[in-house]
């Protein structure tokens, strides 16, 4: 499969601590496979425990001298990794379609949006600044530095190979942090290549590591070692509270992106065709394996049925296939586990007495490919509302009235993205102020920017990612009493 890269030099299957590549695994090892074909991709390593506890030991060493270097430095280093990631992102998209299997199209899109967290924290890294205040005592100042935290630990998902690890590492590297990277199972290459130019760019060893091993094996050493003082983690609320849990033992801080049920909420007065654009943008991106989704919507008696009808049409058109092919705008789903999630819930639906407008089943095409789905008639017991179904199922349900609305998209444990569609200012300013979510799009399906704070509230997630925000996430403050300055 390397031979598809213009640079095959890319294709790691090694680990990558402190400069070298580890080949070995002392757990031993497994094989990758491509979802879209199930092609075998390659073999890596399964790293031991003791090895991860070696590569924190590595990331340490490193980061006493990474935090002394001017930010300047540290900051035309990652403006260097951006240029490589933006010079090489064909061939990062294609690692991505190879080991994720969303088109081509998307992949690029994801690599552009993984490549501008590097540069906007290059360009942070130079902003980190502290402060001096007045003290109630005489002859006396309050000076506040800002240091970074340390040894960074990040658990990634598999969603967006590229920029769930860009995302944290570009501002714990901008802040004077060294991090070591445990990508999940199904995407360490994308991973891996980011690491090659990170070397490539000049970043000194140590200073971004990636770990690949049994996740119920390494992840306690990740939450557990004394050096690691930050665990950062996108993926399931699920383990981002076993994660939590492990981490509470040496108090570490973090940073959790988790799981959403994200609502999209369309009021009669609305603009149809931006509604259902926003809709297909949010829902059918990445075959719906997204955190910020739409997990169901929510559309006005008034327009209710032209939504669906619209919906349904668009949808049946969505060409589904291999990434790689031409025109392809939905992928497969990552693995068994996740085909079948979407089964049975749209099952539980339809025995509900929710109706499939469009799609429903498995794609024609086998393998793990699915029909993009609406479903029509939608009721909140049914499990399309209640939990994230990762996949391409748009339910719809209808309502009545903003308070009726706003109280179902309330009625989650999750707080992570929402969506609202009307085109009366004071009513999405009203609906906005209600929604307890920590990112809301208005008459967008599309809210990721480098330049926006991402990250949930309630059981979706602590702190945020991106932004002027992101880099204080790896920031310590201390303070000094200093009597006589
Ligand atoms: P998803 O549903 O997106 O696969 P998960 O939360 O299962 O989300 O996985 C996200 C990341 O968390 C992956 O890198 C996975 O390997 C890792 N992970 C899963 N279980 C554990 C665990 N017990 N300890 C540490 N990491 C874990």
């Amino acid at each position: 499969p390397a031979a598809i890269l213009s640079d095959p030099t890319l294709f790691k299957s090694s680990a990558y601590v402190n400069g070298g590549w580890v080949s070995q695994g002392e757990s031993g090892s497994y094989e990758l496979f491509n979802p879209s074909t199930g092609a075998r991709l390659t073999e890596l390593p399964k790293l031991s425990r003791g090895q991860v506890a070696r590569a924190i030991d590595d990331a340490h060493e490193a980061y006493l001298s990474w935090r002394q270097i001017p930010a300047k430095s540290r900051s035309i280093l990652l403006r260097r990794w951006f240029d490589l990631i933006t010079a090489n992102s064909d061939d990062l998209a294609r690692l991505i379609v190879l080991e994720e299997g969303k088109p081509f199209a998307e992949a690029k899109g994801e690599v552009a949006y993984a490549a501008s967290f590097v540069e906007w924290f290059s360009e942070e890294a130079k902003r980190v600044r502290g402060d001096i205040m007045a003290a109630p005592e005489k002859g006396r100042r309050i000076v506040v530095l800002k240091e970074p935290v340390g040894v960074c630990a990040a658990i990634t998902p598999w969603n967006f190979p590229a920029a769930m690890i860009t995302r944290k590492a570009a501002p714990a590297l901008a802040a004077g942090c060294t991090m070591v990277v445990k990508p999940a199972e199904h995407t360490p290459l994308t991973a891996l290549a980011l690491a090659e130019l990170a070397e490539r760019a000049g970043i000194p060893k140590g200073v971004f590591n990636v770990v690949m091993g049994k996740a119920r094996e390494i992840g306690p050493e990740l939450t557990g070692n004394v050096l690691v003082r930050k665990i950062t983690f996108t993926g399931s609320t699920e383990v981002g509270r076993l994660l939590l849990e492990q981490a509470s033992a040496t108090i570490k801080k973090a940073s959790m992106e988790l799981g959403g049920n994200a609502p999209l909420i369309v009021f009669d007065d609305a603009d149809l065709d931006e509604a259902v654009e926003g809709m297909i943008a949010t829902k059918y991106r990445n075959t719906g394996q997204a955190c910020i989704s739409a997990n169901r919507a929510y559309v006005q008696a008034g327009i209710y049925d032209r939504f669906v009808k619209q919906l349904a049409e668009r949808v049946a058109v969505l060409k589904v296939g291999d990434g790689f092919d031409a025109g392809v705008q939905q992928g497969p789903l990552i693995d068994a586990a996740a085909l079948e999630k979407v089964e049975e819930h749209i099952a539980d639906a339809v025995s509900k007495g929710a109706k499939v407008i469009s799609g429903g089943k498995r794609h024609a095409r086998g393998g793990l490919f699915f029909e993009p789905t609406v479903l029509a008639g939608v009721t909140s017991d049914m499990r399309v509302t209640r939990e994230e179904t990762f996949g391409p199922v748009a339910p719809v349900v209808r309502f009545e009235t903003e308070a009726e609305a706003i109280a179902m998209a309330n009625d989650t444990e999750f707080g992570l993205a929402a969506y609202l569609f009307s085109k009366d200012a004071a009513r999405i300013w009203r609906v906005a102020a209600s929604i307890e979510a920590g990112m809301i799009g208005i008459n967008t399906g599309l809210i990721s920017n480098e330049i926006a704070p991402f990250g949930g509230v309630k059981q979706s997630g602590i702190g945020r990612e991106g932004s002027v925000y992101g880099i204080e996430e790896f920031l310590e403050m201390k303070y000094l009493a200093w009597q006589g300055a």
